[in-house]
């Protein structure tokens, strides 16, 4: 069969959080965004991408490279543990955790070869040239634990790119104009990312940017400083654009995982679930888990029974839910049905979903519910809220020029993504339809 796209090369720029409306509303917003113009009108670009439930970082981007829901490829949540309790909790790092073919297991069955940065759930990947997501949860602040990242990236890798990095490399010494720097992991991500699409000439690379949901977790979606990181975002997708055209053979793919939704009330039903003795507290004051397990994600909050419940733990249950609702932060309880229908979480025994302008948080400590502190932004709603919408836009040989893909499915990325490569789409698990960018 003859390929559909003549390009046989991609860049995947998967810019965390950010919405459609940066590119559809620009100057509504007086955004400074030449690049995402640029790609827009001389690509195929989407009005808005449904993400997956929860609508988080690491479920989402597991769609991204399988074209499945959560329920299928078996990353339900970032984190790996169920214990609220748990001091540092892990994440869910590691690709092994991945049920089905990933796009970097295609792409290797068929003989080419692929490269990422600070994708999530690619940690142990079979990614030729691999610099994954992954710190040290025992540490205050990840983005500084390059230590973690080596040790999990392909060997030697990640001492041969702080070496072409030079003052740009952590540990190097700064200049007070670059302090800021050391705020964003976008510029070192990037950088990391054009040094092994040029040093090694993959078929595939994988860029995942975090400035921006950094900024619109603390500041609020639409805020000056969040604004002020899509402009950042946009200066490092002009950059990976760039060196994409100086190969006539090369596409290059803007995407995101969700959007945001501002919020200024925490809500913390691990308050009221310990109120409720769900939990003990031993001799010292600390918790201890019993039957249940939970999980925060901002926009809603999973329960789990991690053994058979008695009919007392259900009655506490249905008593702390009860109280949770009264309290004003929670706009419903997604059971186990429709979790089933959302392709989400097969273990949890349900999921509250937040009412408008709340978050969940993991606070053990009173009140229920109090004036947010931290965040003015979050995502983990259901993918159907309003703002929670991700982005996509593709330009290449074979992409039309200003075409308008309308509303898209997150699953249907990866099969389009395969397709792009010229990789066989029947390998991966996908029942998506890959979208026509022609
Ligand atoms: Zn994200």
């Amino acid at each position: 069969m003859k390929a559909r796209y003549p390009s046989s090369r991609l860049i995947v720029v998967s810019a965390d959080g950010l919405r459609p409306d940066v590119y559809l509303r620009a100057n509504e917003l007086g955004l400074k965004i030449p690049n995402l113009r640029r790609l827009v009108s001389t690509g195929a670009s989407a009005q808005a991408v449904t993400s997956v439930y929860p609508s988080t970082t690491y479920p989402a981007h597991a769609t991204l490279v399988t074209g499945v829901l959560p329920r299928e490829h078996g990353i339900y949540s970032h984190l790996a543990s169920l214990d609220p309790t748990e001091k540092a909790r892990p994440w869910s790092w590691f690709a092994r955790a991945i049920n089905v073919p990933t796009l970097w297991d295609v792409a290797r069955a068929s003989g080419r070869r692929s490269a990422g940065v600070g994708w999530p759930v690619s940690a142990g990947a079979a990614i030729d040239y691999n610099l994954p997501e992954i710190w040290n949860p025992a540490l205050p602040d990840p983005h500084q634990d390059f230590e973690t990242v080596a040790r999990h990236s392909t060997p030697h890798l990640f001492e041969q790119v702080l070496k072409a990095l030079g003052p740009l490399a952590p540990g190097a010494p700064k200049r007070p104009s670059q302090a800021a720097q050391a705020l964003n992991p976008d510029r070192l991500r990037a950088e990391g990312a054009l040094f092994l699409w040029q040093r090694y000439s993959p078929d595939l690379l994988l860029l995942h940017l975090v400035f921006y949901d950094h900024q619109a977790h603390h500041y609020g979606p639409l805020a000056r400083e969040s604004l002020a990181a899509v402009e950042q975002t946009d200066y490092e997708i002009g950059r990976m654009w760039d060196v994409a055209q100086e190969d006539g053979n090369v596409t290059l793919v803007v995407l995101s995982d969700h959007g945001f939704v501002p919020v200024s009330r925490d809500a913390a039903p691990l308050v009221v679930l310990l109120d409720e003795g769900l939990f003990t507290k031993k001799a010292d004051g600390s918790l201890e888990l019993k039957r249940l397990g939970a999980i925060h994600a901002g926009g809603s909050f999973a329960i789990y029974w991690l053994e058979e419940p008695k009919p007392d733990d259900r009655r506490r249950l249905e008593k702390a839910i009860r109280r949770l609702e009264a309290s004003g932060a929670v706009a419903e309880i997604v059971d186990r049905g429709r979790l089933e229908r959302l392709g989400a979480d097969p273990d949890a025994e349900l999921i509250l979903e937040a009412a408008p302008d709340h978050y969940f948080s993991d606070r053990f400590r009173a009140p229920e519910v109090r004036e947010a502190v931290e965040d003015r932004g979050t995502h983990g709603n259901l993918p159907s809220t309003p703002g929670l919408e991700a982005a996509f836009i593709a330009v290449g040989p074979g992409v039309a020029a200003g075409k308008k893909l309308g509303r898209i499915e997150l699953a249907q990325v990866a099969p389009t993504l395969a397709r792009l490569l010229g990789l066989p789409v029947g390998i991966l698990a996908s029942n998506a339809e890959p979208l026509d960018l022609s």
